[in-house]
């Protein structure tokens, strides 16, 4: 029974390196997505502010015509003052005239106040352009780390899920079983060790009877409160087996 025990001691091991992994490959997209969303809201800055100038520009052109138009008038209207028949005529044309001062005045404020705005807005471009070549920078950078580690992360999965074939195969099918059902109910863990009377997973004391039995490590035994499979890992059968020593220098003078 030992060897089952430290059997699946390893497998809950290599089950939650496997669950980790899986969250890496799982959460890269997302933190992926959040990234590109930063960028996403500087280029729309940029654009937008390209789209103001390009607005302003034409608005002026526009200006520039109608302003032109009214010039014209203007001085269709002086040859028209100097060629009145009578009074009446004189103050239609006059009043025409003034007419066309008035909107020829709200022109050329229009106009100023577009040039005022595209000076404003030129001046912003450049810092924009910057920030999204920076941001730009920063995301290529983070693209690259979240695919390395989510590559990396289905790698070490891929080859873990040879060696847990292994550990699967080499226990009795009925623990196999029981740690399936238990590690399905319990969010992935299964085992719990025993330290100080108290189950290490739910945080609940151990009856000592039971503790008793447990340090006895010859059956599988489960939490009464939370149900896992429990093992006492200070038994000597769990400490690391000692590794051959090396030959001491010191030992030879
Ligand atoms: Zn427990």
């Amino acid at each position: 029974m030992k060897e089952n025990i430290r059997t699946l001691i390893a497998l809950q091991k290599l089950d939650n390196q496997i669950a980790r992994w899986r969250q890496i490959a799982a959460e890269g997209p997302v933190k992926l997505a959040q990234a590109r969303e930063k960028l996403t809201v500087l280029e729309e800055k940029q654009a937008a502010l390209k789209a103001n100038l390009a607005g302003n520009s034409q608005r002026r052109r526009e200006l520039e015509g109608e302003s032109a138009d009214l010039v014209s008038k203007k001085a269709i209207n002086q040859t028209r003052q100097l060629k009145a028949k009578n009074n009446e005529e004189y103050r239609a044309v006059l009043k025409e005239a003034e007419t066309i001062g008035i909107q020829l005045a709200a022109k050329e404020d229009e106009l100023l106040s577009l040039m005022e705005e595209a000076e404003k807005l030129d001046a912003e471009v450049p810092p924009a352009e910057e920030a999204c070549l920076e941001e730009a920078g920063i995301f290529e950078e983070l693209a690259r780390e979240i695919e390395r580690s989510v590559q990396e992360s289905l790698t070490m999965e891929e080859q873990s899920q040879v060696a847990r074939t292994k550990l699967t195969e080499s226990l009795p099918r009925d623990i196999l079983g029981r740690y399936l059902t238990v590690a399905k109910n319990r969010d992935g863990q299964a085992l719990a060790p025993v330290s100080d009377g108290l189950c290490q997973i739910c945080r609940l004391s151990v009856p000592p009877q039971l503790f008793n039995e447990l340090q006895r490590n010859d059956r599988l035994l489960s939490c009464p409160n939370c149900a896992r499979i429990i093992y006492w890992p200070e038994h000597p059968d769990f400490k690391p087996q000692p590794q051959p020593e090396e030959p001491s220098l010191e030992a030879h003078g």
